[in-house]
């Protein structure tokens, strides 16, 4: 295991593997030994390859089991973040270090299959550029996860430029150009899968069945979502501007209110002329106006947010890498 501090950086490995694997933990501890074990027995047939396991700020031992792995296996690299930066995030660091000819990402809790990479090699070799898991069945999912997952894909279809597949993950092999391609796309707010999907080359996808998470939680829980936005209204965040959108629903829902007050009172005989009318048409485009506020809103705060030109996450320390950059 050879441990590099910021100060020494020695000179990068010339020979680069013909595949690497990335995986982004977040409190994987009970689950990094086996997705080490599955992932080096699906790995071993392709020649040389590399595993790259980012600790995305785990609270958990997730680090020590990571610096065991990286000891007791060459194949092994060890990326730890500042702190938590987020899955995308996280997965970019990794993606950023990998050298090899290909790469997978992958998910560290196991709901991918990595046996699959044997039918996502195959389809490399025929010609692919990236090849991608399409989710046949998701197991051990609530109903809730399933239909939020799936509306999801669904919404960004519809309003999205580019044609996301349907039920899949950042569960992808995409060969070195594709990923070179991808680490120019320099945007703050990473969604992958998409990302990938708009580069274009030849994509093809695989069919398989999800897992259930090997071990510990989801980390997209609803009320992890709730205190990210928490956080980001205390801290220094953009929320604010959406605030608009609040405001314009109450006004819409005012405004036919009125609007079904009016159409009583004509029936009824009790209409004084003109106020009502006023009234709510003043209500209704008063709320339209909040509402475009409040879209300009959501599209400004990214903006600022991209200005800012900061990376996209700090390398704390890494183990058997020559990576230390964000
Ligand atoms: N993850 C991460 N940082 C986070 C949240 C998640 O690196 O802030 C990792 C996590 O360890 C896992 C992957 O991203 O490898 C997907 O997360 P998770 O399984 O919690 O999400 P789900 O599969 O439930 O959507
Ligand atoms: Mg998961």
């Amino acid at each position: 295991m050879t441990r590099v501090t910021p100060s020494q950086k020695p000179p990068r490995d010339a020979a680069a593997p013909a595949l690497s694997i990335v995986a982004p933990c977040f409190n994987e501890a009970m689950g990094v030994k086996e997705f080490h074990r599955r992932v080096s027995a699906a790995a071993s047939g392709f020649g040389a390859y590399e595993m790259i396991l980012v600790d995305d700020g785990s609270s958990d031992s997730t680090w020590a089991e990571i610096s065991a792995l990286c000891t007791n296996d060459p194949h092994v690299r060890g990326l730890r973040l500042s702190r938590n930066f987020g899955h995308q995030a996280a997965l970019t660091a990794g993606l950023k270090a990998a050298r090899g000819a290909r790469t997978i990402m992958i998910d560290a809790d196991l709901p991918d299959p990595p046996e699959l990479l044997t039918a996502m090699m195959a389809e490399m070799d025929a010609g692919a550029d990236v090849v991608f898991g399409r989710r046949k069945q998701r197991l051990g999912e609530t109903a809730f996860k399933r239909i939020s997952a799936a509306a999801f894909y669904r919404v960004v279809n519809r309003l999205a430029e580019v044609r996301i597949p349907v039920d899949t993950g950042d569960f992808r092999l995409v060969s070195r150009q594709v990923l070179d391609a991808l680490l120019r796309m320099p945007e703050r707010h990473r969604f992958v899968r998409g990302m990938v999907a708009w580069l274009g080359f030849r994509q093809v996808g695989v069919e398989y069945v999800r897992d259930p998470r090997y071990a510990g939680v989801t980390n997209y829980t609803l009320g992890r979502m709730v205190k990210f936005s928490m956080d980001a209204i205390t801290g220094f965040s953009t929320v604010p501007l959406q605030f608009a959108h609040i405001v314009a629903n109450v006004a819409l829902i005012v405004g036919l209110g009125v609007f079904g007050y009016i159409a009583y009172s004509i029936v009824a005989g009790t209409a004084v002329p003109g106020w009502a009318s006023i009234l709510a048409f003043t209500a209704l485009f008063a709320s339209a106006q909040m509402f475009i506020l409040g879209v300009m809103g959501e599209y400004l705060g990214r903006m600022y947010m991209e200005t800012k030109r900061r990376p996209l996450y700090f390398v704390a320390e890494t183990l058997n890498s020559d990576l230390k950059e964000g």
